[in-house]
């Protein structure tokens, strides 16, 4: 068996765990050894479960960096979440290259400032295959959203929760930055 790393990418609310749920199926139908993974962080579903709105829900060991993978035994490993990992990329190439794994990892590629996020860019630029994902824009209601956008003012790239949160196309997104910045050129800071 050969290894390969998949990846599936976008803004919020744009079904990467109903992919990552679906991945695990499909494995599991298979016969392979499956083993899902996501960041201690991610308390939105309960610990231990990696949930999609829509798509059910699988079982999930929590972990805080990718070195911890290394204490599992799978075929197939399925990481949520994976902007909040920590480690070295080259786990993961180790595990592909000599084991022969097969990983599917899912995850936000951009911050809702628009930076890339955490590990994110490694893990796509290392990837056999990327999934880019858009979900549909707040604002023009076009299936065209790559952005997440936030709501309220917060001071780091971690808040976890959807509330808060919209996703916006490249136009609406430029729109809503404009309308923010007017705002904070009249009344100082917002
Ligand atoms: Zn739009």
């Amino acid at each position: 068996m050969s290894g390969k790393i998949t990846v599936y990418t976008g803004p919020m609310f744009s079904s990467k765990t109903a992919a990552l749920i679906s991945a695990y199926e499909r494995s599991t139908i298979a016969h392979k050894k499956v083993l899902a993974f996501k960041p201690v962080i991610d308390d939105r579903f309960g610990k231990n479960v990696i949930k999609s709105r829509s798509f059910g829900e699988i079982p999930a060991i929590e972990i805080e960096s990718l070195e911890d993978l290394k204490k599992y035994d799978a075929d197939v490993y399925i990481i949520d979440e994976f902007e909040f990992l920590e480690g070295d990329i080259k786990v993961l190439q180790d595990m592909v290259d000599f084991k022969g794994k097969i990983i599917y990892a899912s995850g936000l590629d951009m911050t809702a400032e628009r930076k890339p996020f955490g590990l994110m860019p490694e893990l796509l630029a290392i990837a056999d295959s990327v999934n880019k994902f858009v979900a549909v824009c707040h604002d023009c209601y076009e299936e065209n959203a790559n952005y997440s956008y936030f709501l309220g003012k917060k001071n780091t790239d971690i808040v976890v929760g959807n509330k808060e949160y919209i996703t916006l196309c490249r136009k609406c997104y430029a729109a809503r930055l404009r309308k923010d910045q007017a705002h904070e050129e009249k009344f100082g800071d917002r």
